[in-house]
C-alpha cells in the first residue's frame, strides 16, 4: 500500500517537503490555512499599481544550492534569472558615489586580491579582519566578532548582513552570519550570482510545485487551518481542522511546516523563536531607466535595495520595525525621493504600493537562534519544517528548502 504523508503549511518549507515526498512515492496530502500557497513568498494582483507583485522582493544567490535544486525539481530553474557574472552595483546617496563589486565567476574568492574588483577604498587587510566570522559560534554577536565600522562595513558587510539576518548586524548571531559568508562570499563569484524570480515568486517557486503535486495525485486542501493534533501514545493519530477531523493510520507521517506561533500553540511545550522583525517593500509602477542594473545596493538612504522589473521599480528595507506604523503617504514620499536619487528618475510619484510584513523573519540574534528546534518531535511520526527550525541559516528560502528536505528525509528514513 502507498505510504501517506500529510504536510501542514504550503509555504516553501512545506512545498519542498511535499515535492520530495511525492518523488519518494508517498501519497501527499497538503493542507494550507489560507486560499493560496506560498506563505511569506507569494505574488498577488495589486489594484493600486495594476500589476502582479510579490509580497517582498526575494533575492537568491547561485550558492543557494538547495533552493536552486528545488526550482530544478519543479521545472523552473530557468525562471531564476540574473546577470551572468556576480556583479553588484551600489550607490551611496550621501556622496553620490557609484561603484560595482565584481566577484567574478571563480569558485575561489579571487576578487579579494584585485583592488579594481573590491569595494572602493578598501584593502585586503579589511577583509582579513572578517575571518573571525567564518566559523563563529551561533551564540556570539557579530559585533563581538568583527569590526562593525569603516568603509568595508558600510559599503558591503552591513548591507549584506542586514539583508541576510534582518537585524542590525552587530546584534545578529555571528554563527548565522558566518554560514552566509561561507556559502556565498567565501565560495567565490560562482556562488554569488544574484537570482530573481523575474516572473514573480508564485509563478516560479509556488504554482509549478502545486501543479506538479496535483499531477502526481496529491490532494491539496486550501482553507484548512490545523487547530489541534489528536494523539495516541507517541504517535499523532488525528489532524483536527475545525469542522473536519482526519484520522491517520499508524504508518502515516506528518510534516508540520507552519510559522513558529501556530507551531507553538499546536505543540505545547515546543521551544520556538518568539521575536520577529519586519521587512518593508514598496513597488512603483514606472518605466525603469534603460541602464538600471537588476539590483542596486543603496547606501546612506532609507531604501536599501532597488530592484528593476518590467514596468516597475521595487525597494526593500530590512529590520524595518521602525517603519511599520509610519503613515503610508509620508513613507512613500521618502522612499520615492531615494528611488529618484538612486535611479536618476525625475518624475512625480507614480502609482505605488507599500507592503509591510510585520513578522517577516524571526530575529536572527543569538538569543532567538538558541530557541530553534530540530526536525524531530516527541511524536515518532511528526516532523517539523520551517525557516525558523534549526537549519544553521537565517530565515531564508535556502533555509526553508533545507528544512523541508530534512523533514522529508526523516519521514522516508522512518517509514
Ligand atoms: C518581505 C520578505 C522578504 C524576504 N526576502 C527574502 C530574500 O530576499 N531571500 C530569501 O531567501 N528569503 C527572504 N525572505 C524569507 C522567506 O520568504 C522565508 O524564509 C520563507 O518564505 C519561509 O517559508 P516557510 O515555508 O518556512 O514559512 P511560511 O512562508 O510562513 O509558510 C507557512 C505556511 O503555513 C500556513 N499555516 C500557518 N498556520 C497554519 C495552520 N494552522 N494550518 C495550516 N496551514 C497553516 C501559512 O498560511 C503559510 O502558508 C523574505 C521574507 C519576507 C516576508
Amino acid at each position: 500500500m502507498q505510504k501517506v504523508a500529510h504536510i501542514v503549511g504550503a509555504g516553501i518549507s512545506g512545498l519542498s517537503a511535499a515535492v520530495r515526498l511525492a518523488n519518494a512515492n508517498f501519497k501527499v496530502r497538503l493542507y494550507e490555512a489560507t486560499q493560496q500557497a506560498g506563505g511569506r513568498c507569494r505574488s498577488y494582483f495589486d489594484a493600486a499599481t495594476n500589476l502582479t507583485i510579490d509580497n517582498g522582493n526575494h533575492l537568491l544567490l547561485s550558492g543557494n544550492h538547495h533552493a536552486v535544486a528545488y526550482a530544478r525539481s519543479i521545472g523552473t530553474e530557468a525562471g531564476l534569472v540574473g546577470p551572468k557574472r556576480a556583479q553588484f552595483a551600489f550607490v551611496d546617496l550621501t556622496t553620490g558615489k557609484r561603484w560595482q563589486l565584481d566577484l567574478g565567476d571563480s569558485r575561489l574568492p579571487l576578487w579579494l586580491f584585485d583592488p579594481a574588483r573590491r569595494v572602493p577604498d578598501t584593502a585586503l587587510r579589511d577583509y582579513l579582519a572578517l575571518m573571525p566570522l567564518i566559523w563563529s559560534s551561533p551564540a556570539r554577536l557579530v559585533g563581538d566578532a568583527i569590526p562593525c565600522e569603516g568603509l568595508l562595513y558600510q559599503r558591503l558587510v552591513q548591507p549584506l548582513l542586514l539583508a541576510a539576518l534582518n537585524v542590525d548586524p552587530p546584534e545578529g548571531s555571528a554563527g548565522l552570519a558566518g554560514a552566509v559568508v561561507r556559502e556565498t562570499l567565501l565560495a567565490g563569484g560562482q556562488a554569488c550570482r544574484p537570482l530573481i524570480a523575474r516572473e514573480g515568486l508564485s509563478a516560479v517557486l509556488v504554482e509549478p510545485a502545486i501543479r506538479l503535486l496535483q499531477d502526481g495525485g496529491a490532494d491539496i486542501c486550501f482553507g484548512h487551518e490545523l487547530r489541534e493534533f489528536g494523539s495516541s501514545s507517541d504517535l499523532v493519530s488525528e489532524l483536527k481542522f475545525g469542522e473536519q477531523t482526519i484520522a491517520l493510520a499508524p504508518s502515516d507521517a506528518v510534516v508540520l511546516a507552519v510559522p513558529p506561533r501556530p507551531a507553538a500553540s499546536l505543540l505545547p511545550g515546543l521551544k520556538t523563536p518568539s521575536k520577529y522583525r519586519a521587512i518593508v517593500n514598496a513597488h512603483f509602477r514606472c518605466e525603469p531607466p534603460k541602464d538600471m542594473p537588476p539590483i542596486l545596493g543603496v547606501v546612506g538612504g532609507l531604501v536599501e535595495w532597488l530592484f528593476t522589473f518590467p514596468q516597475r521599480l521595487s525597494i526593500t528595507i530590512s529590520n524595518a520595525d521602525r517603519l511599520v506604523d509610519m503613515p503610508r503617504e509620508e513613507l512613500v514620499q521618502a522612499l520615492w525621493r531615494d528611488v529618484c536619487q538612486a535611479s536618476g528618475l525625475k518624475s512625480d510619484l507614480p502609482p505605488w504600493q507599500i507592503v509591510r510584513e510585520r513578522r517577516a523573519t524571526f530575529e536572527a540574534t543569538p538569543e532567538q537562534n538558541a530557541l530553534r528546534p530540530g526536525a524531530s518531535t516527541a511524536f515518532k511520526n511528526l516532523f517539523l519544517a520551517g525557516d525558523w527550525t534549526d537549519t544553521g541559516l537565517p530565515a531564508t528560502i535556502e533555509g526553508s528548502v533545507r528544512s523541508g528536505n530534512r523533514a522529508a528525509d526523516l519521514v522516508v528514513a522512518k517509514h
